[in-house]
């Protein structure tokens, strides 16, 4: 079995520069071959290939220029082509829009390094070898299964901090729990996070104290970043001594970027552990349709606050490790209009109305009749 860890390290300084440079080696070289395709392209018609390209910056270029692309691992410069080849055919098919060039403030360049010999990516306690890098110390200790072997790893940067995520095989040792008689329905949304059909609520965090500080903060220190591009631009590129200014105001909004994507990413993670501790023997939830909410102007920020898609994917992962069967009804399927005790459709149910009410006699709360509307629901799809 596969599994994947995103760990925090602990690099000494030497470790840092070296990491800097290979980061940044990847960057100029994903760069450079994409730059690289476009002058052909519009010369001769012609794509190059990750391949003819890893070749020919081999064997003619290095030879003259940028001699210090071989200073650092063939093998991550080798995959930061790839990467951009693969930029390529994702363009080609459609799937993306035409590659970008890398810019440093994104952050957005990972290095990997496959596993090539036997002392490659060893894992101990407090510690993991990289390869070319060495011996690094980990920020966190008895977080990876002992006798996980790693396949393949990543080294990245963000917000000045340095993380390596690794593929590990381990071995399957955990028996699957058994499982309850009943299942689960899930209602996602803004004003509640989640609501369940057993009656708990999850909150939206969003809305609590701590994260609306941040969420100022975070826009104080946009605009004043802002606010120094304006005024560089004004005065001119001439005064060097302004940039520090703006990199250490940069690094202060990538880190509240961070701290708050951590933050609601554990808050989600945790909602997951407790839907799949009660164990049910199935869980519905609706087909989200972000997109569309995405398109509402009012709620796009809200949503994507929500991060409903993270969930998603945590609670698959999750119910597959419980063999528990994760159902999602279709986006058409009118939970919150049915009522869920004699089946009734109201028509006429306002955005407004919190309480269903219905000629049974049935009295609920709005969310908590869909999330029962979503247990009950006998058309469905499952996820795997
Ligand atoms: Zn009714």
């Amino acid at each position: 079995m596969g599994r994947a860890y995103l760990i925090e390290i602990k690099p000494t300084t030497e470790q840092i520069t070296k990491i800097n440079q290979t980061i940044g080696t990847c960057r100029y070289v994903y760069n450079l071959y994409l730059s690289k395709n476009k002058e052909t392209y519009e010369k001769e018609g012609k794509f190059i290939t990750g391949y003819d390209f890893s070749k020919w910056l081999n064997n003619v270029h290095t030879k003259e220029h940028d001699q210090w692309i071989k200073e650092v691992s063939s093998k991550a410069v080798k995959q930061a082509i790839m990467n951009g080849e693969k930029a390529f055919k994702n363009f080609f098919k459609g799937l993306a829009k035409y590659p970008r060039f890398k810019k440093k403030k994104n952050q957005d360049v990972k290095c990997y390094f496959p596993k090539n010999n036997k002392t490659d990516w060893k894992i101990e306690r407090h510690r993991i070898k990289i390869p070319t890098i060495g011996w690094v110390r980990l920020k966190e200790y008895g977080y990876i299964q002992k006798d996980a072997t790693v396949k393949s790893g990543t080294l990245s940067q963000r917000a000045g901090k340095y993380f390596v995520s690794i593929l590990c095989e381990v071995e399957e040792i955990q028996a699957r729990p058994k499982l309850e008689e009943n299942g689960l329905g899930i209602d996602l949304g803004i004003k509640e996070f989640a609501v369940r059909s057993d009656g708990k609520i999850h909150k939206n965090i969003n809305k609590t104290r701590n994260i609306r500080k941040l969420e100022k903060k975070l826009k104080r220190e946009q605009r004043s970043l802002s606010r120094k591009y304006e005024n560089l631009k004004k005065r001119g590129e001439k005064i060097v001594t302004k940039r520090a200014n703006i990199d250490k105001n940069i690094l202060r909004v990538q880190k509240l970027h961070a701290r708050l994507s951590n933050i609601r990413l554990e808050y989600v993670k945790s909602i997951v552990d407790q839907v799949v501790k009660t164990k049910p023997r199935y869980i519905t939830i609706e087909d989200l349709n972000v997109k569309g909410m995405m398109k509402n102007r009012h709620l796009s920020k809200a949503v994507a606050q929500q991060c409903f898609y993270t969930f998603q994917t945590w609670l698959l992962a999750k119910c597959k490790e419980y063999g528990i069967e994760l159902r999602q009804v279709d986006r058409f399927y009118p939970s919150s209009k049915l009522c869920s005790c004699c089946g009734q459709k109201k028509v006429d149910l306002k955005l407004s109305d919190r309480t269903y009410k219905c000629d049974c006699g049935n009295e609920i709360d709005r969310d908590l009749n869909a999330s029962i509307n979503l247990l009950q629901a006998k058309e469905y799809t499952i996820l795997t």
